[in-house]
């Protein structure tokens, strides 16, 4: 169930927190987005980071890649706390550490070809590479992803979104990173393309040995993929256990809430469904407290009314 070995990732007391400004311009006080958050993540592991918009998960996410420092707390990778690297230490920390994000065809240059896109990343951080041998590296990396190497010249306007989230794949595992963040990376794809795209991601999971912080508020997509899930809600996590546990027994009321807006696809248990969720009223969520190891593994923050049940 969990991968074994140290953590690649560990991310201790995590907070975020945004000046708010008053109306007239004075400094009023501060929004904690991100609030205490602690968790790692294994070599080969997906850690699933799900709530509803607005939680906190792509913070998180810029926070782990420094992207977007943290206002407090620490990020590990390999070991190594990023804040304590130096300049060059970090450009080369920043190689192994990608993102994928959810709209490709913003991330792509509409100017650039897709295959000097993927270029891109060797000729920043391999100088010394040959224009042949990148070309070829690049063609490598097309095969790798699905598509075909001779559209290595066309431009981002002529592939589909699908094509487009290949092409950022491509270019986010050209330097062999060990870790990636995937920030809903397939919210914006069709639905029958979203399959597709995960599939790709466990595919390069396991051949390349990658671990994935999978950002989501699609449960099934991250039940389907993720070892482990944390759930967030308003900048806390809130729970956190194997993916299996989460599902068959989520203790959390939020969690419950969450899982409870997944959609049935038999119509008549859909039916039983919503019949029970409007006979008893949503529970009052407690504030996040600590959390609490109430089962190998699975962890609740406390107080829930009923967690420890
Ligand atoms: P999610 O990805 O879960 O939808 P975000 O991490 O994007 O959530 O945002 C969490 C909260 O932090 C939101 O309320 C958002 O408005 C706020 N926020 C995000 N970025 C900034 C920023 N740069 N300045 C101020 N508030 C921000
Ligand atoms: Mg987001």
């Amino acid at each position: 169930m969990q991968a074994p070995g140290y953590p690649i990732v560990s991310v201790r007391n995590l907070s975020k927190h945004y000046p708010l400004r008053s109306w007239w311009g004075g400094k009023a006080s501060v929004f904690r987005a991100v609030e205490d958050v602690s968790f790692d993540i294994r070599p080969g592991e997906t850690l699933g980071l799900v709530g509803e918009s607005g939680s906190g998960k792509s913070t998180i996410g810029r926070a782990v890649t420094m992207l977007n420092p943290p206002t407090a707390g620490t990020v590990a990778f390999e070991g190594v706390d990023l804040a304590t690297l130096s300049a060059p230490a970090m450009r080369r920390t920043r190689a192994r550490i990608q993102t994928v994000f959810q709209d490709p065809y913003a991330a792509l240059n509409p100017r650039m070809s897709v295959g000097n896109y993927v270029a891109e990343a060797f000729k920043l951080h391999r100088p010394g590479m040959r224009g042949l041998e990148r070309r070829e590296a690049v063609a490598g990396l097309f095969e790798r992803v699905g598509l075909e190497p001779r559209f290595a010249g066309r431009f981002p306007h002529q592939f589909s979104g699908g094509q487009r989230q290949r092409i950022c794949i491509a270019r986010a595992i050209a330097l062999r990173p060990s870790f990636i963040v995937a920030d809903e990376p397939i919210a914006a794809l069709d639905v029958s393309i979203q399959a597709q795209v995960v599939n790709l991601l466990q595919h390069l999971q396991d051949e390349l040995g990658l671990s994935y912080l999978f950002i989501s508020h699609d449960l099934r997509m991250v039940r389907h993929l993720c070892h482990r899930v944390a759930v967030l809600w308003r900048g806390r996590i809130v729970e956190l256990a194997p993916s299996d546990l989460l599902y068959e027994n989520p203790r959390h009321p939020y969690t419950r809430r969450l899982l409870g807006a997944v959609p049935v696809p038999n119509p008549a248990a859909e039916r039983a469904r919503l019949a029970a969720a409007n006979a008893s009223p949503a529970a009052p969520i407690a504030e996040g407290g600590d959390l609490v190891e109430v089962a190998p593994g699975h962890f609740v923050a406390e107080p829930t009314g009923g967690a420890a049940a």
